[in-house]
C-alpha cells in the first residue's frame, strides 16, 4: 500500500520527547487543592510524604511547572518499550466506510499489558532514587499490579501487592506474573495489616474490595521502615507520568501535519485520558485549537456523566485526602463490570475542573455495545483490546460513522490503553451472549451520594 501518511508514524531517536507535560501550569483557573482531611487545609508536602515517595507529593502540589524533564535513568527504561505504536487504522476505515481518518496510540505493547507502566517505572524509579526499598500498593483487575511488580523488579525495590481476593481467585494468571517479576501478592482481606483483620472479623467470607485493599497497602507502607504507597491512577502526579502518551503523539503529529479534530479516552481514575489529551489541551487553552475531547466511562460507573462534583475520599476507607472532583461517593459500589479498571468512583481533579469548566465532553456506554466494538477492532486491526480501552474504540467508531453521514472528513485519535489477553472470561460471555449490562438506577447513586462527606466551608 502506498498512503501518504505511512501505517505506523515512527519518531527518530532526537524527535522523542524529553519531557512531561503539566497541564495545570497552563490552566487559568486550576483544580481546586487536594484537603487534609482532618483539618480540612490543602493537604502539605509534610503531609502527603507521610504515605507518598517525596517526588510525587512534590509532583503531586505542583500546579506550576510547565514542563518537567524526565530523568535520564527513566528515558533509558522507557526506551525498552517506548515510543509506543501510533497507528492509523486504514483497516477499520475501510470497513466503517467512513471519509474520517482514525489514528491510535497503542500502550499494550509492554508485557504488563497497560499504560500504567508509564506511571509505575516513574514512581519505582524515584523511589530507588529516594533510598527506599520497598513499596505497597494494592489492584483490582491487576493491571496496575503487574505493572509495578515489572518497574519495581528492574529498578530492585520490594513490592507487596494487595490484590482484590476475588480478582486473585478469578484471575489466577495475573497473580502469577506479578509472582515472576518478584512481587509478594497477598489477597485482600487478610490477616497481615490490623484493617484486614477487621474486616475479616466481621465477615471472613467476603469477597474483598478496593477500598479495603488500599487500607491495607497504606497500613503496610506506613508500618514498614523504608517502604512508601503508590498509586497508579486518579493523582495529578500520574497524570504527568501519562503525559509522555500526548507528548510523543503531538510530536508525530507535528511530523506529519496532522491536526487531530476529535480525541478520545476511556476513563477509570483519567489518567490515560489527561495523559493523552495533555498538550492538546494545552493549545486549546491558549486559544490555538478547537479540539474536541471525549472521555468515555461505563454506564455502570459514571463519574462524569451522573456524578457530583465535590470534595470526596479517593478511597472506601475514608483515609485519603480529600480530592475536588467529580464522584460517585466513596460509598458507591459499581455492579460487577469486565471493565475493572474503570470501576472507579471518582476522577482526576485535573480533568473534573476541565469537564466542570466546558472543555472536556464525556459519555457513558454500556458493555454489550464495548464488545461489539471490541470485536469489530480485533477482526479489522488485528489487536486484542482490553475491555476498557474498548470504551475509547466505541466512541471512535460513533464518531466515524457521524463523519460519514455527514459526509465529513475528521481526524480521529484514541488511545488504546492496552491488551485483552487476561481479560478472556469477559471475553467468553461476550461470545456466549450471557453478557449482562447493570445501568444504576437514581436511588442506587443517592446511596453513592449519601456518603460524600460535608462540604468544606469556601
Ligand atoms: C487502569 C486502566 C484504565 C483506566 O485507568 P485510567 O487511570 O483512567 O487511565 C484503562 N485501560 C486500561 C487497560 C487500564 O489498565
Amino acid at each position: 500500500m502506498a498512503h501518504k501518511i505511512p501505517t505506523r508514524l515512527y519518531l527518530a531517536e532526537d524527535e522523542i520527547p524529553r519531557y512531561w507535560y503539566n497541564i495545570r501550569a497552563d490552566m487559568r483557573e486550576k483544580p481546586d487543592p487536594i484537603l487534609h482531611p482532618g483539618t480540612l487545609r490543602p493537604a502539605s508536602f509534610q503531609d502527603l510524604t507521610q504515605v507518598f515517595c517525596k517526588e510525587s507529593a512534590a509532583q503531586e502540589l505542583d500546579g506550576e511547572t510547565r514542563l518537567v524533564e524526565i530523568p535520564q535513568g527513566l528515558q533509558d527504561f522507557y526506551r525498552a518499550y517506548r515510543p509506543s505504536p501510533l497507528v492509523r487504522a486504514y483497516f477499520l476505515e475501510k470497513a466503517l466506510d467512513t471519509p474520517a481518518e482514525i489514528y491510535y496510540k497503542h500502550e499494550g505493547t509492554n508485557t504488563s499489558g497497560s499504560h500504567k507502566l508509564n506511571s509505575a517505572a516513574a514512581q519505582a524509579f524515584y523511589a530507588k532514587e529516594e533510598g527506599l526499598s520497598a513499596l505497597a500498593t494494592e489492584t483490582g483487575a491487576g493491571q496496575w499490579g503487574s505493572a509495578l511488580a515489572m518497574a519495581c523488579a528492574f529498578f530492585g525495590l520490594g513490592l507487596t501487592v494487595y490484590m482484590v481476593k476475588i480478582s486473585a481467585e478469578q484471575k489466577p494468571y495475573r497473580k502469577a506474573l506479578m509472582e515472576t517479576y518478584g512481587a509478594e501478592l497477598i489477597p485482600s482481606p487478610s490477616d497481615t495489616t490490623e484493617a484486614g483483620r477487621r474486616i475479616l472479623s466481621q465477615d471472613p467470607h467476603t469477597s474483598g474490595s478496593l477500598g479495603c485493599a488500599i487500607s491495607e497497602a497504606i497500613e503496610k507502607a506506613v508500618s514498614t521502615k523504608s517502604c512508601r504507597y503508590v498509586l497508579g491512577s486518579v493523582l495529578n502526579h500520574v497524570l504527568l507520568h501519562q503525559s509522555i502518551i500526548g507528548q510523543e503523539v503531538k510530536a508525530a503529529f507535528d511530523k506529519y501535519c496532522i491536526k487531530p479534530d476529535i480525541i478520545i479516552g476511556c476513563a477509570g481514575g483519567g489518567s490515560n485520558l489527561g495523559g493523552l489529551i495533555a498538550p492538546f489541551m494545552g493549545e486549546k487553552l491558549h486559544g490555538a485549537s478547537r479540539t474536541r475531547f471525549i472521555a468515555v466511562e461505563p454506564a455502570s460507573c459514571p463519574s462524569f456523566t451522573r456524578g457530583r462534583y465535590a470534595y470526596d475520599f479517593g478511597d472506601t476507607a475514608k483515609t485519603t485526602p480529600l480530592i475536588k472532583m467529580y464522584t460517585l461517593g466513596s460509598g458507591f459500589i459499581p455492579s460487577a463490570n469486565h471493565a475493572g479498571g474503570l470501576r472507579y468512583h471518582g476522577m482526576n481533579p485535573t480533568l473534573s475542573k476541565l469537564y466542570h469548566d466546558g472543555l472536556l465532553e464525556a459519555r457513558a456506554e454500556t458493555q454489550r455495545d464495548v464488545f461489539d466494538a471490541a470485536a469489530a477492532f480485533a477482526k479489522t486491526e488485528g489487536i486484542l483490546p482490553a475491555p476498557e480501552s474498548a470504551h475509547a474504540i466505541k466512541a471512535a467508531v460513533d464518531e466515524a460513522l457521524a463523519c460519514k453521514k455527514a459526509g465529513e472528513k475528521k481526524t480521529i485519535l484514541f488511545g488504546l490503553t492496552g491488551t485483552g489477553y487476561f481479560d478472556m472470561t469477559a471475553y467468553m460471555s461476550y461470545n456466549a451472549k450471557t453478557m449482562t449490562d447493570y445501568i444504576p438506577t437514581n436511588a442506587d447513586l443517592e446511596k453513592g451520594f449519601a456518603s460524600i462527606p460535608p462540604q468544606p466551608e469556601p
